[in-house]
């Protein structure tokens, strides 16, 4: 039987940095930690230098994900890295963005990059800030005091990276009211019709990725682990049961039958994959009334194009 727990420690205190250690019990019961690494930051330290640190910080991070990801089974080629956005009650959307191992490298390089110009142009904001869509677009929390044209501009930055990443986004919706409507005999709630959807699209995503690329590809399945902590009645857990049930059939065959949590703070994938899924919640079910408002959408939308050009895909159902 598989069992998977993720642990970790405090990122940032006040006087130190503690890079999170994460681990997942594999099949056999054995601990395997797949990232662990210290980086100390003394208030007398120069910001620039924390700057700097942060930088190696992030870059241990991610090439140990990378290892693990490698490591964790030879044959998985590709990370798929999922996350939600909901519409108020209207509408649920779960994204996928599906890359291989080295071209994950590049995008995280990528998203540093953007991560410490933000830091350089804004010193006062928290170091380990995250890039959450719906906080960043409407100007909440530490985004509160940065200008939206300037938001705007990180924003055109991160999709672009994701559009050139060399992956590809799969989005599922479901518009809950249609659904409601249409009142099936086995009614599955939305999120878990959306996972459904989700899963068989990575799965042919694979396939047709296999095609091109000529090798037998895998994929690890890379969630937010927050949602589970935050969410109480419905969380990830239930798709992680009722994904184990469709991922064991043979139809899903390419899917590691084991999700893995990660905190997005560390795991810039994913907070690429909440940006671009909230955007696209927004073109789908949101109607600009400032003429700006709208021109700038349109112009994400644009930018996000290629993400869905070869095996990408988006939809709303029903
Ligand atoms: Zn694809």
């Amino acid at each position: 039987m598989h069992t998977s727990q993720t642990c970790k420690t405090p990122i940032f205190e006040e006087t130190r940095a503690q890079v999170g250690i994460h681990g997942t019990n594999d099949e056999k019961g054995h601990h395997q930690t797949f990232y662990a690494a210290g980086v100390s930051l003394h208030s007398s330290d120069t910001w620039s230098k924390k700057v700097r640190y942060l930088g190696v910080e992030r870059a241990m991070i991610n090439e140990s994900l990378h290892r693990f990801v490698m490591n964790g089974d030879q044959t998985l080629t590709h990370g798929a890295f999922i996350d939600e956005s909901e519409k108020n009650t209207s509408h649920y959307f779960l994204g996928a963005l599906v890359i291989t191992q080295q071209l994950y490298r590049s995008l995280a390089e990528k998203m540093t990059a953007i991560h410490e110009q933000v830091l350089r142009d804004y010193p006062k904001l928290p170091m380990d800030f995250e890039f959450h869509g719906w906080e960043f677009m409407s100007g909440k929390r530490v985004w509160r005091g940065v200008p939206i044209r300037y938001r705007v501009g990180i924003m055109n930055k991160i999709l672009t990276a994701v559009a050139e990443s060399g992956g590809c986004v799969h989005i599922e919706g479901i518009d809950r009211a249609k659904h409601a409507a249409r009142k099936y005999k086995d009614e599955f709630p939305p999120r878990e019709i959306a996972f459904n959807y989700l899963f068989e699209r990575i799965d042919a995503c694979l396939i047709t990725r296999s095609l091109v690329d000529g090798e037998r590809p895998g994929t690890r399945v890379f969630a937010d682990e927050h949602h589970t902590k935050t969410e109480s009645t419905s969380n990830f857990t239930d798709y992680q049961l009722y994904g184990t049930w469709g991922y064991k059939s043979s139809k899903l065959g390419l899917l590691h039958p084991e999700m893995t949590f990660m905190d997005s703070k560390t795991t810039y994938a994913l907070q690429a994959i909440d940006c671009v899924t909230y955007i696209y919640n927004r073109v789908k079910t949101h109607k600009e009334t400032d003429e700006r408002a709208q021109q700038t959408k349109n112009n994400f939308w644009a930018l996000m194009q290629p993400m869905f050009v070869g095996c990408g895909s988006h939809r709303i159902w029903p």
